[in-house]
């Protein structure tokens, strides 16, 4: 058996073009979705990533504002400026790029966004909502393996998952979305001392560590469903998850590759939690 490849690149064109869909009917009604994406500091990969988000807000007709600022902006500005994002009636979404240079407190920041501008989903209030099962922003990676799982057409009902990773962004998140679905849910972390006696019983396996090869083919049940969130590099310098992607795909039903899995759909989700933020201010205007 070699396992159907969940194709992130192709479910995000996919949603995107609803997302666009929706944005121009909230657009001709005069609310246009818009995002506001902060970036302080130079560091490459975050340029990167935010650039990625702008480039997609453009393509679904979001509306983007980039305000990039110097690392040196002190604490203070930078939470004036996101008061006055949540006072702007144009502006339904928010997201300030992680990391944050050292001066600036991240908690400080993430919980001075509006809730009903939370589009990552971070805030503490945000979190409380996921964990109590009400209406709220879901954090955009997890909520992306949900879609990504939820693909494959398998039912998690009775189902047993396993997630590897516990990091409030993506390993606890995604636990609860599972289990929200009915699955059993099982946290794996580095103090699990035998990941593999956990990840062979498992129906879905969600991998979010960030270190190569941490689940190979002999650590997988046949037919499980594998996702894989982590973001590495091979010996080669290429981009590569947390799965060893040859000894996995034969053992697997379902898997998502590195690229192409799960990144595209992170920043997709994105873009759907923006929109359901405008149709949320639309549906009360
Ligand atoms: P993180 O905050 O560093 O968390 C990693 C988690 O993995 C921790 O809970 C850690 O356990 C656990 N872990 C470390 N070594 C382990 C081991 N040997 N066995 C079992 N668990 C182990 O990372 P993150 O932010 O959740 O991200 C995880 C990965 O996903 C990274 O590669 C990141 O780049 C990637 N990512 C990708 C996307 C995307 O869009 N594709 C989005 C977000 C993140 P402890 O808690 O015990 O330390």
């Amino acid at each position: 058996m070699t396992a159907q490849v969940i194709d992130g690149n192709a479910l995000s064109r996919q949603l995107r073009a609803e997302v666009a869909q929706r944005a121009a009917a909230l657009s001709a009604r005069g609310h246009q979705p818009g995002l506001a994406v902060i970036l302080v500091g130079d560091d490459p990969a975050s340029a990167v990533y935010v650039r990625n988000k702008v480039k997609a807000c453009e393509d679904s007709g979001v509306r983007s504002v980039f305000e990039k600022y110097d690392a040196s902006l002190t604490e203070a500005a930078l939470l004036e400026r996101i008061a006055a994002l949540n006072a702007d009636p144009t502006i339904h979404g928010i997201l300030v790029q992680m990391p944050l240079p050292k001066h600036i407190d991240p908690h400080k920041v993430i919980e001075a966004i509006a809730t009903t501008k939370d589009v990552d989903g971070y805030s503490v209030l945000s979190a409380g909502e996921l964990m109590a099962g009400l209406e709220g922003f879901r954090p955009c990676t997890p909520y992306g393996c949900m879609k990504l799982i939820e693909s494959t057409g398998v039912s998690l009902k009775g189902k047993h998952a396993v997630v590897i990773g516990r990091s409030n962004t993506v390993g606890k998140p995604m636990a609860l979305l599972l289990l929200q679905a009915n699955a059993t849910v099982t946290i794996c972390h580095s103090g699990t001392p035998d990941l593999g006696y956990h990840t062979r019983q498992a129906d879905v396996v969600v991998a979010a560590v960030g270190r190569r090869n941490t689940l190979t083919g002999d650590m997988v049940k046949p037919g499980a469903i594998v996702i894989d969130v982590g973001i590495n590099r091979n010996d080669e310098g290429k981009l590569c998850g947390d799965v060893d992607y040859a000894s996995v795909s034969p053992v697997a039903s379902h898997i998502t590759p590195v690229p192409g899995g799960v990144g595209p759909m992170t920043i997709t989700m994105l873009l759907v939690n923006t929109l359901e933020a405008a149709e949320r201010v639309a549906a009360q205007a």
